[in-house]
């Protein structure tokens, strides 16, 4: 998947969990939402976009990138881009220990804490 038809994806994923909430608010407000059958309803599709939120949760590799770096001595140094594979050049603010990140691929990964 390029970088993006994954933001597609994402966002399909997140249009889905957002109809998921309006349709069991919708089902929250009939007359009859106290009936088991829309409570049951209602929480399948609560469910359902908690999972599709989860789905898309980022777990591209950047924190732990991150983390390697905050634990490298060095001040400066390459990762693997989490969203393209390419290289990241990165470098560690001396006082603050702040880390700088950006991918050489334009408008690709970057990061500043
Ligand atoms: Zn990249």
């Amino acid at each position: 998947m390029t970088k993006h038809d994954l933001a597609a994806f994402h966002a399909g994923m997140r249009h889905a969990a957002d109809m998921a909430l309006i349709a069991a608010l919708a089902l929250e407000l009939r007359d009859d939402a106290d009936a088991l059958r829309q409570r049951a309803a209602v929480e399948a599709l609560r469910g359902l976009a908690e999972g599709l939120r989860v789905e898309i949760r980022p777990d591209d590799g950047t924190v732990a990138m991150v983390a390697r770096i905050a634990q490298d001595p060095a001040s400066e140094g390459d990762e693997t881009c989490p969203e393209c594979a390419g290289r990241v050049r990165w470098a560690k603010d001396a006082t603050n220990g702040h880390i700088h990140a950006q991918c050489e691929a334009v408008g690709c990964f970057a990061l500043m804490q």
